[in-house]
């Protein structure tokens, strides 16, 4: 325990939680198939950052999270490798992870990154370009068969304003919201109300939610507070009190 603290300390990984997982040091630690470790090794990565350590383990383990470390410290793949392993493969139940983000462009990166990790998997990964078009393939009618969606927060909601919803969410098992801190600022003031409505559409019981975000914001924070059992807070660049 103590070592862990000292650890922790070491790497500047504050953590706030209950029975919390040690971080890992390198990605062969990961309880995952050798296949995703085999992917994230080919998309360069050598070792695991510093929030890939204690996420990736907190998300395996199914627990919610609050996780803030700088931009460009890899969150998006601390997100998507335990996202990958827990859905395993494709099914015909819809959309099983959503992931928002505050741009397309974003969305865009986001899609890549997990095109590329989860090679081999057979995931169906959606991004919502053209409203209408996609009325059509996610309607009630559609066959289900897609996985994971990237996706801005207004054309989400659009669809799920539409009677019936144009979209079901009811076997979401993980809701991440990524960019947490960008999403609740002033200019999207309406985010909260958004998002109200994508987890009232979120209707299984094991759906989890994780934030990510480049800044520990207090609106995030409360937000977590109010809305989140069990979190797992972590943050990266301060030491562990
Ligand atoms: P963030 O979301 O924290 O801003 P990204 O997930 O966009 O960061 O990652 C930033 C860059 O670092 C990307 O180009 C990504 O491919 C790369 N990256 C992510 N994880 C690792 C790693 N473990 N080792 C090396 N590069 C990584
Ligand atoms: P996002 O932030 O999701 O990228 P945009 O700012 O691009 O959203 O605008 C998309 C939103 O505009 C949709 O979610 C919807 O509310 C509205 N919208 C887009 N296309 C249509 C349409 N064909 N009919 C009605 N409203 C639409
Ligand atoms: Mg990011």
């Amino acid at each position: 325990e103590q070592e862990v603290n000292r650890l922790r300390n070491k790497l500047k990984l504050n953590v706030v939680g209950k029975n919390v997982p040690e971080p890992i040091t390198y990605f062969d630690e990961l309880p995952i198939k050798t296949d995703l470790i085999d992917n994230i090794k080919s998309s360069g990565y050598k070792e695991p950052t510093i929030i890939q350590r204690q996420a990736m383990t907190v998300m395996l383990q199914r627990r919610q999270i609050l996780a803030c470390a700088p931009t460009g410290s890899g969150k998006t793949a601390a997100f998507l490798v335990p996202i990958i392993h827990h859905l395993g493969g494709p099914q015909r139940k819809g959309f099983r992870a959503v992931i928002i983000c505050p741009t397309r462009e974003l969305a865009k990166q986001t899609q890549r990154e997990c095109v590329r990790l989860s090679i081999g998997y057979g995931f169906r990964i959606h991004i919502i370009s053209k409203v209408e078009k996609a009325m059509s393939l996610y309607g009630p009618k559609s066959s289900q068969k897609f996985d994971i969606l990237v996706t801005t927060p207004n054309r989400l909601c659009y669809l799920l304003k539409q009677e019936p919803p144009a979209i079901s969410l009811s076997n979401v098992e993980w809701l991440i919201i990524d960019e947490a801190d960008k999403l609740f600022e002033a200019g999207f003031c309406s985010f909260r109300d958004q998002l109200e409505q994508i987890l009232q559409a979120c209707t299984s019981k094991n759906r989890k939610i994780g934030m990510f975000s480049a800044t520990f914001t207090p609106a995030v924070d409360e937000w977590c507070t109010e809305n989140i059992k069990d979190l797992v807070r972590v943050t990266v660049g301060q030491k562990n009190s």
